[in-house]
């Protein structure tokens, strides 16, 4: 007689923690400098449609072509913004976007869709804005970066804590 029985398996749950250090290319590398250093936001423009980029690529994703690394391409973005659009992704919480994770019982303010001043139509910034209440987050609203201070700046997006509004 061949009959085979269920296994039973217990399942144990862990999480795997791997950490590890990569460069952010050169490009990026001089807008988290200029971060840290100067709290400077950078873009870069393509030579031939004008597309302002942030982050700052190498290829202009719109036309395809190369963007040197030369002066003339690089534009220092203004010290505020405009606001497109503002939403919880996961509900009323946010993945912590350092690490991926979901912390238990931590609450994630919204995500801000911001234009900053000096880009155009393809220049797009993701951050954290401090108002909680999407309701108080309209398209046109005006936002600044709230940085940390220089002794806590490490050369991340995260060294913005925040957006938040500003009245004109
Ligand atoms: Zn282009």
């Amino acid at each position: 007689m061949n009959q085979q029985t269920a296994q039973e398996y217990v399942r144990v749950p862990h999480r795997l923690t791997a950490r590890w250090r990569e460069p952010a290319g050169i490009y990026v590398n001089r807008l988290f400098l200029s971060m840290r250093d100067k709290k400077q936001l950078l873009a870069i423009k393509c030579p031939k449609c004008g597309a302002v980029w942030f982050p700052p690529e190498p290829v202009c994703g719109r036309c395809k072509v190369r963007i040197e690394d030369k002066e003339d391409n690089w534009v220092k973005l203004g010290n505020r913004g405009t606001l497109l659009a503002a939403y919880h992704v996961t509900g009323a919480r946010e993945v912590d976007p350092s690490t991926g994770w979901h912390p238990a019982g931590q609450v994630f303010n919204p995500i801000g869709f911001i234009r900053p001043d000096g880009g155009n139509e393809w220049t797009l910034l993701a951050h954290v804005m401090e108002e909680p209440d999407t309701t108080n987050l309209k398209p046109g609203t005006r936002v600044e970066p709230v940085w940390k201070p220089r002794n806590q700046r490490t050369g991340t997006m995260q060294d913005i804590k925040f957006w938040r509004i500003v009245e004109e």
